[in-house]
């Protein structure tokens, strides 16, 4: 019966409904376009990936003296691990740890943020979540059958009370946030805090980008306001800081009475991290952070160099100076985010996030990532993005001279 629809079949194939609500990742979807276009042989000048590329020693397993590195380990994570994560928050950003019940390590810092979400989130809860959001935030909270209450990106933080519902469960927030840069501010996260106590809602932090902070500008881990952690859970990641993404080694930091429970999750859905990575990570944490940390600094600086190019070229980027992105204002084009990468790809060969993956109040920027790109190649795209900018911009609206980017670095 090829080619027949049969009843049979199309039972055994139907899938559930509540992933029939949740879309691909966008960022990762737009990403696998980029990977087919490259290994058909196209030079794709790459401002889409969501990491830095650090130069890293190719890892050595040799006199490794963890125990069982080809086994399963503790479920919480390794041992030495966890003391030495639990260290770095104490000593680097005032958040007192207990390594033996309050830090659970996982694969990924994205597998954290949900196992938390499903600790905590019963059907119809909501979870708060303000614009601009990385993206598996919403369809995380979904897939626990919450309900994500989204903030528009110009909603400032002090006003994110009138979001709040009986049925608010908790408010997510990304410091430094992913895509903008920004880095909240004491004020910020103390009415954060303010908020959380006052509804009694769980206020979860993802400090993924924690070390790409320029110098001068202020980090504060929220947990450092709660240091009993009575409403705040941090989640953060090997990936980003360690420059090992595909590694999938990410932890958070929680009250006990949370981690008992998303440990049972962790059980359930991978056990645990993977033992030798953990184990090579354990081993090399502080040199590791020394080869990194330069590296990163380097990205942080080229990161506002490339704000003040587009600050030169008339164009606005959201406010913010840390992590590797720039959220890139679309001026008077009349393209909306996704139109506007889409023919930056195919005409030009840059790929840029659209803007509507990271939120509604959103289309009318892309994303910008200059982690895995040379300095040259960068300023080429930034000229080409002026240049789409430009041109899809109704006559009247540009009368702007043009300028200094296209003549290289
Ligand atoms: N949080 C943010 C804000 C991110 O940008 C990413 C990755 N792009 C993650 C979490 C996930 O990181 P991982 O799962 O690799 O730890």
């Amino acid at each position: 019966m090829a080619g027949q629809p049969h009843a049979a079949t199309e039972r055994s194939l139907r899938t559930s409904r509540l992933m029939e609500g949740i879309t691909q990742a966008l960022s990762v979807q737009h990403n696998n376009v980029v990977y087919d276009m490259k290994s058909a042989g196209q030079d794709i000048i790459t401002l889409s990936l969501g990491e830095a590329f650090f130069d890293l020693p190719l890892p050595s397993f040799d006199g490794l003296t963890t125990p069982g590195l080809h086994h399963y380990s503790h479920s919480r994570g390794l041992p030495e691990l966890r003391r030495l994560l639990a260290k770095y928050y104490g000593s680097g950003f005032a958040l007192p740890v207990d390594p033996d019940t309050e830090v659970i390590v996982t694969a990924g810092s994205k597998a954290a943020i949900y196992m938390a979400l499903m600790a905590i989130v019963d059907p119809g809860d909501q979870v708060i979540v303000p614009e601009p959001y990385w993206l598996s935030y919403p369809a995380q909270i979904r897939m626990c059958q919450g309900e994500p209450v989204m903030v528009p990106h110009d909603v400032p933080v002090f006003d994110f009370e009138r979001f709040v519902t009986a049925r608010t469960r908790a408010v997510i927030i990304n410091n430094p946030n992913n895509p903008s840069g920004h880095v909240y501010t004491r004020a910020e996260l103390e009415y954060l805090h303010e908020l959380a106590d006052r509804h009694g809602l769980l206020l979860i932090v993802d400090e993924a980008y924690n070390e790409f902070i320029p110098p001068g500008a202020e980090f504060i881990s929220a947990g450092s306001l709660d240091p009993e952690k009575r409403h705040t859970v941090t989640v953060n990641s090997m990936s980003k800081n360690y420059g090992v993404s595909g590694w999938r080694i990410g932890y958070l930091i929680a009250n006990e009475r949370l981690t008992e429970q998303i440990l049972k999750i962790n059980q359930h859905l991978v056990t645990c991290a993977p033992t030798i990575l953990a184990a090579y990570l354990a081993e090399r944490f502080d040199d590791l952070l020394d080869v990194t940390r330069p590296q990163i600094q380097r990205t942080v600086q080229l990161r506002n160099r490339v704000a003040g190019w587009f600050a030169d070229e008339g164009i606005d980027t959201m406010p913010g100076t840390s992590t590797f992105y720039l959220f890139v204002h679309l001026g008077g084009s009349g393209l909306d985010s996704t139109e506007f990468a889409g023919r930056l790809l195919r005409e030009s060969a840059i790929s840029v996030v659209p803007g509507i993956g990271y939120g509604d109040s959103c289309d009318r920027y892309v994303r910008v990532s200059v982690g895995s790109e040379s300095e040259e190649r960068i300023a080429r795209a930034v000229a080409a993005i002026r240049d789409l900018v430009e041109s899809t911009t109704p006559e009247h609206l540009t009368s702007r001279p043009r300028s200094r980017v296209e003549s290289g670095v």
